[in-house]
């Protein structure tokens, strides 16, 4: 993914502690150690432009599997208000863990849900978990200030008021935002939707965020029902009302953005807008096909993204390229998206969303993140005359041979080296079946 998109073969990467150092023929250096990469493919590390953690640990329940965004949401509020330390702790460890493991070596997440019987900094969770795992983490804030009592969609248990959630945002940002070069840690806001929160607090939250410099996300365009639901209660398309708000710009990126007229894809061009394409959820919730070729075309920003585990299921990056790759062509033919895009927009594409220059590609400088797939399997036999195709195109387990996030090997051989499998499984599966028994 350098200037040129070139792809090289058969050539030496240096890495000197965090970054990469040099790229080229027969390089030699004193004291390293080598990796043989003579059977792999190298791609630069993924990066994951949307996630909410948590749902990990509710996944494909059955009484919501075959429910439309607005009734899946309602049901789920009410598994989740039971969220406690140790549910986000492992939540976090098991979505990273899954993202590490195919390849993914930054990503961001959505917390929205502070229920009120926890006193507690989620964040400062999330950061410890993704932290022992060697992710690159850039979680938004996220919040809900609208319950159903104010025509909100979540129950009062799980929002906040806007000063709470204004100044604790304030407080995470100050914490933990570090936005010096291939920073480990950043910060950003993140308001859940139109139809949870108040205006008011869209508005507030646009005006920290540039006060700190940091960025905005939140979901929109992804459902009709969302359509209906602002045009009733504000009169107003999510995407005018975000005008409004002060919520376009090069520093604002949404989730979804699905249902966009040509005038509102016009308007997401000329304020630089971006937007985290979340195909498999996108599939799941059948909520609609984003238009992302047409989006490409127009220069509008484009990330990919896993989605939260609760509408994908899954994690894995891999297969989330692999879904894009197929989806559009459905709509737009087979020449709508090729894996070299589809590659982009899960690496330099996510990566501008998150307002990274410093991830992203494999060149010298850059952070020292890669994922390294052996090709050398029955599954990539006779696919071999395009090794990053044949990553998308075929395969049938999207798990990383080495994935090194910051100049460190996270996963080796396929699994994680940072942590115990074995316990995160125990513990996930223990909390989820506490969490669903309620
Ligand atoms: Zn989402």
């Amino acid at each position: 993914m350098n200037p040129e998109r070139e792809q090289l073969q058969n050539v030496d990467l240096l890495i000197c502690g965090n970054k990469i150092e040099q790229i080229g023929k027969n390089i030699s250096a004193p004291a390293i150690d080598v990796i043989d990469c003579s059977t792999k493919l190298v791609l630069p590390g993924l990066v994951n432009s949307h996630h909410h953690l948590f749902q990990t640990l509710t996944r494909n329940i059955p009484r919501v599997q075959n429910a439309k965004l607005f009734n899946w949401l309602v049901n789920l509020y009410h598994i989740w208000k039971n969220l406690d330390e140790e549910a986000i702790f492992y939540a976090t460890q098991i979505g990273c863990g899954e993202l590490l493991k195919t390849g993914c070596t930054t990503t961001t997440d959505h917390h929205y849900l502070y229920p009120k019987h926890l006193q507690t900094d989620i964040p400062a969770i999330q950061f410890e978990a993704a932290g022992r795992l060697g992710m690159r983490f850039c979680p938004t804030r996220g919040s809900m200030s609208m319950s159903h009592k104010d025509g909100g969609l979540p129950p009062d248990s799980v929002v906040q008021d806007d000063e709470q959630i204004l100044k604790h945002s304030e407080a995470v940002i100050q914490r933990f935002h570090d936005p010096s070069p291939l920073s480990m840690r950043q910060v950003h806001l993140g308001p859940c939707a139109p139809f949870n929160v108040t205006l008011e607090l869209m508005r507030e939250t646009a005006q920290l965020a540039r006060q700190y410099r940091v960025r905005l996300h939140t979901h929109l365009a992804e459902t009709k029902d969302e359509d209906e639901y602002c045009l009733e209660k504000y009169n107003k398309k999510p995407l005018q009302l975000m005008e409004e708000l002060n919520w376009l710009g090069d520093d604002v990126w949404f989730a979804h953005g699905i249902h966009f007229t040509d005038q509102e894809l016009h308007l997401l061009k000329q304020t630089r807008t971006g937007i985290a394409h979340c195909p498999a959820s996108n599939m799941r919730l059948g909520s609609g096909i984003a238009r992302i070729p047409e989006m490409l075309a127009m220069g509008i920003p484009v990330g990919l993204a896993v989605d939260g585990s609760a509408s994908n299921d899954a994690s894995d990056m891999v297969g989330e390229m692999r879904t894009a790759l197929l989806l559009h062509r459905v709509n737009s033919g087979a020449d709508a998206i090729s894996a070299a895009q589809v590659l982009e927009m899960a690496t330099l594409g996510s990566a501008r969303l998150l307002g990274r220059n410093d991830i992203g590609s494999i060149e010298p400088g850059k952070a020292a993140d890669l994922a390294i797939f052996e090709l050398n399997k029955l599954e990539y036999t006779g696919a071999l005359s395009d090794p990053l195709a044949a990553i998308i195109f075929s395969g049938i387990n999207h798990q990383a041979f080495m994935t090194i996030v910051n100049g460190k090997i996270v996963v080796r051989d396929g699994q994680l080296t940072t942590a115990d499998e074995a316990e995160i499984i125990r513990k996930g599966n223990a909390i989820s079946t506490k969490l669903l028994s309620h």
